[in-house]
């Protein structure tokens, strides 16, 4: 017999049974029990958290033949309970958006809707990564949507609601499904090692719950691998070595070599794992878990780190008493732009120096451990280039509370201000990539906002909070006064008028509703740091 992934053979077999999503299977139970069951969801959410899963019990709960109506406790042992089960049911149907996602797909799927189900009370439709579809696909499938046979639901499921119509959200009753906690899924992971009767140490549990990221499925997809690699008996050591071997102690090394601005021990160390033959993005993505650790360490303490043993819970509060909050921060920050940049730039070892180089330069101005509100009320000082590499200002007076900086000056001064930025080699990438394709559209208080009809030059400037916090300082530097920046697309045909527009959207609001579907403008860093730094949002409010 073939062998059945853990992923299939423990999938949910009823809402109960579903992991770390309890807001969204209470509140489909009780729509269930009350008859409110909609005839289109919509869930988010990142990849392996339990949509598809969910989606495939709500289908069970609908056309459990143990019931006379829909119930919120499918049996899971009737012919429709088996067969969604087993993915045979015909009127449950699963379509992949990635790779059926043109004119006549969608055309094809508005004519079966039509027909009655052949076995079931209801014909499902599970759409996954329906952010995939085309512009023509969407508006195809808009007509099926608003007007389906009482007989049809569906189930959108996707990784990046971003890219949806407003048209298709607003049909949609919507859920939003979280990364799973590392405890749910050590929990989950261990029932079913219980079940499968082997043997299999909490910290290798732990490691593997951690590299999923929140992700169910990765985990016991990494859970099956360790089982097919080490047997029934599983051991940390595994885990690493699957992993590519980066454990505690060069994590913990890497980290004392950084807190001490040994630059040459550095060296020697990346010189080593490269020859180790190591994964750099692998690596990068344990330090930023070290360093979250860290910061972690200097809020609750030390011994809030349940899955360390106690001899690196005391190693690593040391490191953390070494340190500051903001550094830390400062430090996760040019990790998760590192690991941003390894998806793209082949040379990894340069991008792992610089970022190293990068983590122990950085000089943290501010005093020990800040308060949170007054780190945010700060005025924003984004310093990550030397002044010194700026080219020299024209001599004008600066603007004043009395004589603050306008709009329409802005605007007159922009092709100087381009200008300036050209005699910065260094500024070069910025001012033809982003600057030029812009133009001030508004201003409110300190606030500038840009206008654009180059989804790439958004997506660039939110993409990196570097980007953003140059040009924030080259337009301070220029004109001589705190700026913010963001950035707004337009069509190309509705240039914004000449005359100020009331007041823009306030700075600290990227509206990415703004950007075409077709424009990938997520906000990678900013959600990876997010994800880093969610549970301690006493740091990052
Ligand atoms: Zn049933």
């Amino acid at each position: 017999m073939a062998y059945e992934s853990l992923y299939r053979k423990y999938r949910s077999k009823d809402f109960g049974d579903l992991v770390g999503q309890r807001h969204v299977t209470q509140t489909l139970m009780n729509a269930i029990a009350g008859g409110r069951v909609a005839h289109a969801y919509l869930f988010c959410g990142p990849r392996g958290t339990g949509k598809t899963s969910t989606a495939r019990v709500l289908a069970k709960a609908l056309n459990c033949q143990a019931a006379s109506s829909p119930t919120s406790d499918p049996c899971d042992a009737c012919p429709a309970c088996l067969s969604i089960r087993a993915g045979t049911a015909m009127d449950v149907i699963e379509i992949d958006a990635a790779s059926n996602r043109n004119i006549d797909d969608i055309r094809q799927l508005r004519e079966q809707v039509g027909y009655p189900p052949v076995e079931l009370r209801y014909k499902f439709y599970i759409v996954d990564e329906v952010h995939q579809l085309t512009r023509d696909s969407f508006n195809a499938f808009l007509k099926t949507l608003e007007e389906p046979p009482g007989h049809v639901i569906f189930v959108l499921c996707t990784t990046d609601p971003h890219q949806l119509p407003a048209t298709i959200l607003s049909r949609c009753q919507r859920f939003d499904f979280h990364r799973i906690t590392l405890e749910d899924i050590v929990e989950r992971l261990r029932w079913v090692v219980g079940q499968e009767g082997w043997t299999v140490e909490d910290e290798a549990l732990y490691l593997v719950a951690r590299t999923a990221n929140g992700g169910l499925r990765d985990a016991l997809s990494l859970l099956d691998q360790a089982a097919s690699y080490a047997g029934t008996s599983i051991t940390a050591g595994h885990v690493r070595e699957i992993l590519g071997g980066i454990d505690f102690a060069l994590l913990s090394d890497f980290t004392e070599k950084i807190l001490r601005k040994d630059a040459n021990g550095l060296f020697l160390l990346i010189e080593q794992i490269m020859a180790d033959g190591k994964d750099v993005p692998q690596l990068v993505a344990e330090l930023i878990h070290y360093w979250r650790n860290l910061l972690r360490a200097t809020i609750g303490g030390a011994e809030t780190l349940v899955e360390l043993n106690p001899e690196q819970r005391k190693a690593l509060g040391a490191q953390a008493r070494a340190t500051t909050q903001p550094a830390i921060m400062r430090a996760v920050t040019l990790l998760c732009e590192a690991e941003n940049e390894l998806r793209w730039n082949s040379q990894q070892r340069l991008v792992l120096e610089l970022t190293s180089l990068r983590m122990m330069a950085e000089e943290v101005p501010a005093p020990v451990i800040v308060p949170a509100a007054a780190a945010v009320a700060a005025p924003a000082a984004p310093v990550p280039v030397p002044a010194a590499e700026l080219p020299p200002t024209p001599a004008v007076e600066a603007p004043s509370a009395a004589n603050p900086l306008t709009l329409p000056q802005v605007k007159r001064s922009w092709p100087a201000f381009i200008e300036w930025m050209g005699k910065s080699p260094n500024l070069e990438r910025l001012r033809t990539l982003i600057v030029e394709k812009c133009i001030p559209m508004g201003m409110l208080d300190s606030a500038l906002t840009l206008s654009t009809a180059s989804g790439f030059a958004r997506s660039m400037f939110y993409d990196r909070p570097k980007v953003k916090s140059t040009l924030e300082l080259c337009l301070s530097t220029y004109f001589k006064t705190p700026l913010t920046a963001a950035i707004q697309v337009v069509e190309e045909s509705e240039e914004p008028p000449a005359a100020a527009p009331a007041a823009p959207p306030p700075a600290t609001d990227p509206a990415p509703a703004a950007v075409p579907a077709d424009e990938p403008a997520r906000d990678i860093v900013g959600e990876r740091m997010r994800e880093v730094f969610a549970g301690s949002e006493e740091m990052t409010e």
